[in-house]
């Protein structure tokens, strides 16, 4: 049978796809249909399709953030390509498509001469995941380079929002999750290549003393103020602990890894167990950084 969004042109859907191979966490059912979109009109008859039809949509950068249900989702899961993965500069600031990875714009940034990013050295994912979950290490925020967001709503509908409308607060924005973030204007300072690839090296080698490898979505629990979150569960010895093939990482208490074969419920449990043994030790209320999709 055909599909509700057969006739749209500048998309690629794919139905019944895998999850676990779109996210980090390699965890996840299938979604309902999986689409790579190219162009802004093709997303807008996405979103007015979506509509129309009722189908739930969900935008995905890399899936370095999100934990999806066993389940899987029933409705669409929208993978911005083509124009979304375009950049370029005007001067300080830098014109990116959401689409556009962390990686991929530092390297270009850093041939250009332009600094003030490097923090982000080592965060996988996008700039629309990073700009939603106002990304951040070292103390500095993704939030702090934001000039403007522009957005599509449900109906197809283009905004721009100047940084001072947007709230960015710890590892979260008020982006509204029915608005796809199509680009992202960020501006850096003009500085000696060198020292830029020297605090990208940096960064880079403390990540790799201190994080763990696996197949995990990064931060599991946010700090609470004040606190970190994987010092409070090494401190309440739950370091090894698992469910199925979920662990907390030995490495780094904040991270759950999945060894292999780990489902969402494993990962979900073992949140619960570690948050439960916080809350009991130490009375600090964790609260989740990764967004579960189901
Ligand atoms: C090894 C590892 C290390 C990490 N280290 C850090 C770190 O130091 N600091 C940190 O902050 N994070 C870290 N993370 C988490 C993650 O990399 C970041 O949150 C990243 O910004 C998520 O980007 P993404 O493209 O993968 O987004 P996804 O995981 O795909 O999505 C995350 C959220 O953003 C939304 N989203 C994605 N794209 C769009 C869009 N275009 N429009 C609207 N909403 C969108 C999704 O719907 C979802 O709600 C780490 C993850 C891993 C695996």
């Amino acid at each position: 049978m055909k599909h509700p969004f057969e006739r749209v042109r500048g998309v690629r859907v794919r139905e019944g796809e895998s999850l676990s191979k779109h996210t980090s966490f390699r965890i996840g059912g299938d979604a309902r249909y999986f689409i790579y979109i190219d162009s802004r009109r093709a997303l807008r008859r996405i979103l007015e399709i979506s509509r129309r039809d009722r189908i739930r949509y969900f935008p995905i950068g890399a899936g370095t953030n999100v934990l999806v249900a066993d389940a899987g989702y029933d409705g669409a899961v929208l993978k911005l390509s083509g124009v979304f993965k375009r950049l370029r500069r005007k001067e300080s600031v830098f014109w990116c498509g959401s689409g556009v990875l962390i990686e991929h714009f530092l390297r270009e940034a850093t041939k250009a001469g332009y600094g003030g990013g490097e923090f982000l050295a080592g965060i996988p994912g996008t700039l629309g995941g990073a700009v939603k979950g106002n990304a951040g290490a070292f103390g500095h925020a993704i939030g702090e380079l934001v000039v403007a967001v522009h957005l599509m709503d449900e109906h197809g509908l283009e905004l721009v929002r100047a940084k001072s409308e947007i709230m960015f607060t710890y590892r979260s924005t008020d982006i509204d999750h029915s608005r796809i973030i199509t680009a992202v204007h960020l501006r850096l300072k003009k500085k000696n290549r060198r020292i830029i690839r020297s605090k990208i090296e940096r960064n880079l080698s403390i990540r790799r003393v201190r994080q763990p490898v696996g197949y995990s979505a990064g931060s599991f629990f946010k700090n609470p103020p004040g606190r970190a979150a994987g010092e409070l569960i090494d401190t309440c010895g739950l370091k090894g602990m698992s469910v199925g093939d979920a662990e907390v990482s030995r490495k780094h208490g904040n991270y759950i890894i999945n060894r292999g074969h780990a489902r969402a419920a494993d990962v979900v449990e073992l949140a619960e167990r570690v948050r439960k043994a916080v809350r009991k030790q130490t009375g600090v209320a964790l609260e989740e950084e990764v967004r579960l999709l189901s």
